[in-house]
This record gives C-alpha cells, structure tokens and sequence, in this order.
C-alpha cells in the first residue's frame, strides 16, 4: 500500500511527518531532475543538493474514531488520508533517511511493534542495503513511542553506531517521574522509552537551540507538540528543505490548515 504514495505525498504531508519546502521553484526542478538510483522503488524521495531524502515506513496503525473526541466519524474521515472503515482511520509512520554520499542520517525511528501494525523500519533499510549500525546519526524529532520506539525496541541499543539527537526538552519532560505518574496511560509508552533511550545511549546529544548537527543538517525549534519538539533543516547548493513531524495533522489541527471543523 504505501509503496503506492507518490513523491507529491512529501508535499501534501504524510499522516505523520509533513514537510515544508523552502525555494520550491528550485526543490521542484531538482526533484525533476533527480531520478532515484536504487533498485528499489521509493516511498518518495527528493534531492536537495548533494542531499538525497527518502521516506520509509515502519507500518501503520488504525485508530478508532473515538481518538479525535468533539468530531463525529464523518468529519474525521473527510479529513483522513486514509479511511479504515468501520472503526477509524489509519495512520501511517513514516521516517526520513537522509544522504549525501558520505553520510546517513535517520529522522525518527518509528513505534518498533509497540502500536498498530509497525516493526517494519529494519526491513525498509535492508530493501535500501542499509543496516541499523551502518546510520551515522539519528535525529529524533520528539520523544512520542512512534518516533522514538526503534531506538530501543527490544530492550537494546538497535543504532549502536549512531549519534542520537533529541532535544534536551524533551529528554527532561519524558525522563521526569514526577511526570509519568500525572501521565495517561496512552503516554506511557513514551515514558518508559524515553528511560530506556537514557540508559541505552550514554552519548545521547541532549541538545539546546538549533545548532548544526554536519554540514547542511542542522536543527529547527518547534517548541509545542511536545516541550522539546524540533524538525530538521537540511540546505545545500541553495536549496532547502525543512522537514517537520506531527505539526500538520488535518484531523487534529483542523484550524492550521483553514478547517471549518470546530476545535
Ligand atoms: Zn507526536
């Protein structure tokens, strides 16, 4: 199903990740230009420079209609990507692989089997001929279980040869028993993850601002989905592209986008 998804799917927003295209006049005539040289066909992929950008799925996951309380079935549906009928909609978790001939950078890691139909993350690398202790970083958007749960699905250390990156924010929020104790159960995944992804990665870059993390990739402050939430900007012959996670829900911020569904 989702090898289905065309590039435009970068520019529309994909359930979980949206991206905002900066000199798209320039991204748009690259992306032309750019066929993808792998043998395996991309989710959807755009150039950016010396930059390749590939969406992967780690699988999907239905949620009940009941997710989206204040809004009948009807009006979710009108706003999902994808229907799954008859109990919700079906959201898909995407992550980002970043390359530029040297380097491999993952954004988000995906839920790892803790939610919906997901695990899939490993095998889309391998598809691409890339291993988990091949990724020269990982760039965690946030600390929610779907983007966060590949990093220590398991139990282990799954990036052994990463960087990890995550916001010292949300390291503080997500690590703060004081917290988890006051916290939903639909959260506690995210807790406990965000424990693990501490104890797994002593090296993890809690970092402060919007600092570069190489040459062309460098961090964007989003402050508000979570305390720490961040998105990456990654800029190179005059093109940019700053990719953003769960920031243009249609459903969920009906209003950001010019909705009329009451929020
Ligand atoms: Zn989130």
């Amino acid at each position: 199903m989702t090898l289905s998804l065309s590039r435009r799917a970068f520019a529309l927003g994909l359930p979980t990740t949206a991206l905002i295209l900066g000199a798209l006049p320039r991204v748009a005539g690259a992306t032309a230009a750019s066929a993808p040289t792998d043998a395996v066909t991309p989710l959807a992929q755009i150039s950016i420079g010396r930059f390749t950008v590939t969406a992967l799925s780690d699988g999907y996951g239905d949620m009940p209609f009941g997710y989206f309380p204040g809004r009948t079935a009807e009006q979710v549906e009108a706003r999902a990507q994808f229907a799954a009928r008859p109990t919700g909609i079906r959201f898909v978790f995407n992550q980002y692989l970043v390359k530029d001939g040297e380097r491999r950078i993952l954004i988000d890691t995906g839920p790892a089997s803790s939610l919906g139909q997901t695990g899939q993350l490993p095998d889309a690398l391998a598809a691409r001929g890339i291993r988990r202790d091949q990724l020269d970083a990982v760039i965690v958007t946030h600390l929610h279980q779907d983007h966060l749960g590949g990093l220590v699905a398991g139990g282990r250390r799954n990036f052994p040869n990463a960087e990890v990156y995550v916001d010292r924010r949300d390291v503080k929020h997500w690590t703060d028993p004081a917290k988890q104790v006051r916290a939903p159960d639909y959260l506690q995944n995210s807790f406990s993850f965000s424990g693990e992804l501490v104890r797994l990665y002593p090296r993890l870059q809690a970092v402060d601002g919007e600092p570069g993390i190489m040459r062309g990739v460098s961090i964007v402050d989003l402050t508000g989905h979570t305390p720490g939430h961040i998105g990456v900007r990654i800029e190179d012959a005059g093109q940019r592209l700053i990719m953003v996670s769960d920031m243009l829900f249609p459903v969920v911020h009906p209003a950001a986008i010019g909705g009329q569904l009451p929020v």
